[in-house]
């Protein structure tokens, strides 16, 4: 429970999340099937909100982290909510068309269509780390999709939380949309409410408790996960570039990025070269980073404590612990960037998501190490890959298996409206963004229409002749 967050409070949250949602259940009976324009109508308010309370929700956001740059909100959060709620009023006709479908000869002339129908009331669980994207993400794609909605803000960005909820009801009526915010007690109680779909963006602990809660009504989950995210840098792709693109994708929230790079892989020959170009690359971005704000700190003391653990035991164990920039954070709530070089599999930092602004780089000599290495270890959310080399980018691409990838860059694949996101195994199932998020939030239901005149009675009792000369040719 965040602090000053009293008992009496969260038990009045989950009063009226019980209410809210028997309300939004009896609407959606009502009105089953909202119309295009209507969706578009919801769509294009909530984008005219969001810009309309743009510096509210950076001022909230950094409030809640101790300090985040109004540019990264801008840039990381807004920019990709409203093009994602673009795409979406832009592709709503094409997604919500029914489709036709083949009909096998054996069924003709019936024909065969696919349609998208709402599923009816979901609800969207919201981590603290991108608050407003992957609240409104998800929101997006369940609008689109015809749905009633529930949120749940994370305890961890109140504020932020707030604002979004007044934000929401100056759009929305109650029984449309509307955001919760509270601890763990408001959020074990919203996932056990009977929902049409949860989509759930958090810790893969957690993702499991949200799964067993969702078991109870079946209810169809899509859990985005997290994990460690492996970058492999080439053996021929210059170690400068591979440098710059990788350190600006950690820095980015500080490390607080479902989709950070976690640990890199160099070539043995080329790490010192690997660090002096993050270094560079550091200090020209954040001059003076404990003053600097351009860059984030961590959400709050136990994440610090977290990470410093990290190191504390990363060192114990033999690791070189290379800080990329001077001067002391302790006293600002921030984290230096730093890389970990001589790292193991024993480490905590090897085997925890960092989710921080620390970066084990490790070394290969043969790039299948790297490979072998990734493959023994658990299903990520998201690889990258420097590289030019065709050959090389397919077999990486054939043999390993991770939520998604981005080929000579970090992080921005997320920010690709067109393509689906989502993880494998313990970094996630299912996905959202663009039309994979209105098929996630819909009901395919398939539509089989019978012809006036069709051969089906020739298959009904009493069996005799006719039939038989039918099973020959339908079984040869
Ligand atoms: P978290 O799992 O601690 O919390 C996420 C949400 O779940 C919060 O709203 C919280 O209140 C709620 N929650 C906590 N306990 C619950 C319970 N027992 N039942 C139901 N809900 C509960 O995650 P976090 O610390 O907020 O976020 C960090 C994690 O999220 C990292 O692992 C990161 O990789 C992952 N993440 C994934 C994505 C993605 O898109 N795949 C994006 C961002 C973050």
């Amino acid at each position: 429970m965040e602090p000053g967050f009293q008992p009496h409070q969260a038990e009045a949250q989950v009063a009226r999340l019980q209410a809210v949602f028997s309300r939004q259940r009896a609407a959606w009976a009502a009105a089953p099937y909202p119309g295009r324009e209507e969706r578009r109508q919801a769509l294009v308010s909530l984008r005219e909100a969001l810009l309309r309370h743009a510096d509210e929700f950076c001022a909230a956001i950094s409030a809640d982290f101790g300090h985040r740059s109004a540019h990264e909100t801008r840039v990381l959060e807004l920019f990709p909510c409203i093009e994602g709620i673009r795409h979406a009023e832009k592709s709503l006709k094409k997604w919500m068309k029914s489709e036709r479908r083949p009909v096998s000869k054996w069924f003709m002339p019936a024909s065969n269509t696919l349609i998208a129908q709402p599923l009816g009331v979901v609800g969207i669980i919201v981590p603290w780390n991108y608050p407003l994207y992957l609240a409104i993400g998800p929101l997006t794609s369940a609008l689109a999709a015809g749905n009633r909605v529930m949120l749940k803000m994370s305890e961890f960005t109140p504020r932020t939380g707030e604002l979004l909820a007044r934000v929401l009801s100056e759009c929305f009526h109650e029984d449309q949309v509307v955001a919760f915010n509270g601890g763990v007690e408001v959020a074990q109680v919203f996932s056990s409410q009977p929902f049409d779909h949860i989509l759930f963006t958090g810790s893969t602990s957690v993702g499991k408790h949200v799964m067993r809660a969702a078991s109870e009504h079946l209810t169809p989950v899509t859990l985005e996960l997290g994990g460690k995210s492996p970058t492999l840098v080439g053996p021929e792709f210059s170690v400068k570039t591979a440098a710059e693109r990788i350190l600006h994708g950690k820095c980015l929230n500080a490390g607080q990025t479902c989709v950070a790079p976690d640990y890199v892989f160099v070539p043995e020959a080329r790490l010192a070269e690997f660090v002096e170009a993050a270094k560079v690359a550091v200090n020209g971005w954040y001059p003076n980073l404990p003053a600097n704000p351009d860059y984030s700190a961590v959400i709050n003391e136990r994440h610090r404590h977290r990470l410093e653990g990290y190191l504390t035991d990363a060192k114990a164990q033999g690791a070189t612990i290379i800080p990329l920039v001077e001067g002391d954070c302790s006293h600002t709530g921030k984290m230096a960037p730093t890389i970990v070089t001589g790292v193991s599999d024993a480490m905590k930092i090897m085997q925890d998501e960092i989710f921080g602004p620390l970066l084990p780089v490790m070394t290969y000599r043969n790039f299948d190490e790297a490979i072998a290495y990734v493959n023994a270890h658990p299903r990520p959310l998201a690889l990258y890959l420097f590289d030019y080399d065709r050959e090389r980018i397919s077999y990486v691409l054939s043999h390993t298996i991770s939520g998604g990838v981005a080929l000579n860059e970090t992080v921005v694949h997320v920010a690709q409206d067109d393509l689906p996101f989502g993880g494998v195994g313990p970094s996630g199932m299912g996905a959202y963004h663009g039309k994979e998020g209105f098929d996630t939030f819909s009901k395919k239901k398939g539509v089989f229409a019978q012809s006036r005149v069709n051969g089906l009675s020739l298959l009904r009792p009493p069996y005799g002749k006719t039939i038989e000369t039918m099973i020959k040719f339908m079984l040869r």
